[in-house]
């Protein structure tokens, strides 16, 4: 796995890049708008585990 491309969408990152912290893990992307789409899919999964519980 490269550290130099968006976490969500695999472009590579620039001075823009945003560091977003998913699950205790740090992970980079290009854009709020990746930020955003990596916060709301973990939310989902956490949801999904707590349902599964
Ligand atoms: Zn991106």
């Amino acid at each position: 796995m490269k550290e130099n491309t968006c976490a969500a969408c695999d472009c590579e990152l620039d001075s823009t890049r945003i560091a977003v912290k998913i699950g205790g893990k740090t992970v980079e992307v290009c854009c709020e708008e990746c930020a955003e789409a990596l916060r709301e899919a973990e939310v989902a999964t956490r949801s999904a585990q707590a349902t599964n519980k």
